[in-house]
């Protein structure tokens, strides 16, 4: 017997790939640096498909059809860069060696250019779920070369998860496309959770509503265009009570959120792309900020709010709803916005209705909204920014003096809310005609001679800020 893949790096994630490759029919070779990750499997779910047994590399290479398929799920960084020499010089022309764990997609491309020049194929594949993704389905971000995703991509469609029936697998593009994508689901997915965290905190501050009835709102929530997983299991941890101390469980965890750090590169990435990825930014920033635990514990002895009084807009709570909505969205097209561009810069050809249909089951962002957005980049149109596609357009319009009021309170009553109101300006530094940009411009000619351009003229100008301010015309130096 030959398996029709098999997988390195037996830990909770690369377990569980390979029991739902196996689950789906498919042949699996097993195969773990220490063997007791793979007797452990083995004994504990052997029977669950059609599993081989190996305790090498050249073990696993040989157990394996042609042309082979190496899944590596080991961690992250240099174990992958480790893995992949030992398997180089056991494989053949054709061979597809796969990496579906949280690689950097900058590794990604550097690592499948490598193995190009052995005639090997190299597949970054994002892989959103988690562990119960993992093995009951996840959102699969395949990149690599067209002609592997031939032979891998129907293994992999096959085991991810399903919405309506379709697959949430889809080949992305070429080399690092895949991680890219995923990381930018990563940086949206901050960016979702820290609006859905700064809607609880308006409420609860400034409405003075307790989890346990914010659970309730949440899982209304949850029925509209709202709906989505974290609103739902919003609700939950909302509605859940402490045992130790009968208090709301939200209360007794200490407020200093963790990153592993794939918010943090989609954040750098944006800049490297000269993307305005606000929202993701504002989140990874909220978080280092929550995570600066002395210094906040210093400034509230120090610090005066100053916090104003507010009588609150009837509506409150369906205000504070449409802000999250619209803030949300606009993370959405800022995430959208910065794939765009580094489809650009890396000559990638993304299909932004595939990339958010992917994220439509599976993935930690799963969203009803994503179906919208799906549309909104099938259409013959393709809108240049998401929030020009009519419908969010109109839906946007709908929510903005709703977003102002929730914003004005926030910042009224001192409550934090970068999110929301970062938002809110990177919306209107869109929609606006002028921005103050053309002052930026005057400022960078006088001390610089940077140059600009002109509303009323090709071409481009200095003006002699030092002699008699009269206007040449110039090289281009931006
Ligand atoms: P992990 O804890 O990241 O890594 C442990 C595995 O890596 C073990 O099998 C270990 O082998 C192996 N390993 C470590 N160093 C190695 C080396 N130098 N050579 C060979 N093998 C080595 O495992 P994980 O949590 O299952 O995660 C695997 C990948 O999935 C990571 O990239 C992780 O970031 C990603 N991940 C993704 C999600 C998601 O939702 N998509 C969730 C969690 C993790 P030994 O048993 O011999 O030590």
């Amino acid at each position: 017997m030959s398996a029709q893949i098999g997988v390195t790096g037996l830990a909770v994630m690369g377990a569980n790939l390979a029991r739902n490759l196996a689950r789906n029919g498919y042949t699996v070779a097993l195969h773990n640096r220490s063997v007791e990750k793979t007797d452990a499997l083995l004994e504990k779910h052997g029977d669950e498909g059609d599993f081989i047994r190996t305790e090498s590399l050249q073990e696993l290479v040989d157990s394996l059809e042609k042309p082979r398929r190496v899944l590596i799920m080991v961690k992250a960084g240099a174990p992958v860069d480790s893995v992949i020499e030992q398997l180089e010089p056991l494989l053949e022309p054709g061979d597809i060696v796969i990496d579906a764990g949280n690689s950097h997609y900058e590794d990604t491309r550097r690592r499948e250019s490598a193995l190009a020049e052995k005639n090997l194929h190299f597949v970054g594949v994002g892989v959103s779920g988690g562990e119960e993704g993992a093995l009951l389905g996840p959102s699969i971000m395949p990149g690599g070369s067209r002609e592997s995703y031939d032979s891998l991509g129907p293994m992999l469609e096959k085991i991810s998860a399903k919405y309506n029936g379709e697959p949430c697998c889809t080949w992305v593009g070429t080399d690092g496309a895949g991680h890219f994508v995923k990381m930018v689901h990563n940086g949206i997915e901050y960016a979702d959770m820290q609006v859905i965290g700064e809607a609880y905190d308006v409420l609860r501050t400034a409405a003075g509503i307790e989890p346990a009835e914010q659970a309730k709102i949440f899982n209304d929530w949850n029925n509209g265009t709202l709906s989505s997983f974290l609103i739902e299991i919003t609700a939950e941890v909302l509605a859940h009570t402490d045992a130790r101390t009968g208090k709301p469980f939200v209360d007794v965890v200490v407020d200093s959120a963790g990153q592993k750090g794939t918010g943090r590169w989609t954040v750098v990435s944006a800049l490297e792309l000269g993307s305005p990825t606000s929202g993701i930014a504002e989140s990874v920033f909220a978080r280092g900020l929550s995570s600066q635990r002395d210094q906040r514990e210093l400034a509230q002895g120090i610090l005066e709010g100053h916090e104003g009084s507010v009588e609150l807009p009837e509506g409150f709570v369906e205000d504070v709803r449409l802000a999250l909505y619209a803030s949300k969205l606009v993370s959405y097209a800022q995430g959208i916005d910065m794939l765009t561009a580094a489809a650009t810069e890396y000559g990638w050809d993304l299909k932004l209705d595939e990339i958010a249909s992917l994220w439509r089951a599976g993935c930690i962002i799963r969203a009803e909204l994503l179906d919208d957005i799906m549309k909104a980049y099938a259409a013959d149109e393709k809108p240049a920014n998401l929030l020009l596609a009519p419908a969010f357009a109109e839906a946007i319009a709908g929510a903005v003096p709703a977003w102002r009021r929730v914003v004005a309170t926030a910042v009224q009553l001192g409550i934090p809310v970068p999110v929301f109101s970062s938002s809110l300006a990177y919306y209107d530094g869109l929609r606006r005609k002028r921005l103050p940009a053309a002052l930026t411009q005057g400022l960078r000619d006088l001390f610089g001679a940077h140059t600009y351009n002109r509303v009323d003229a090709e071409g481009t100008f200095h003006t002699l800020w030092g002699e008699d301010r009269s206007e040449v015309e110039a090289v281009d130096t931006h």
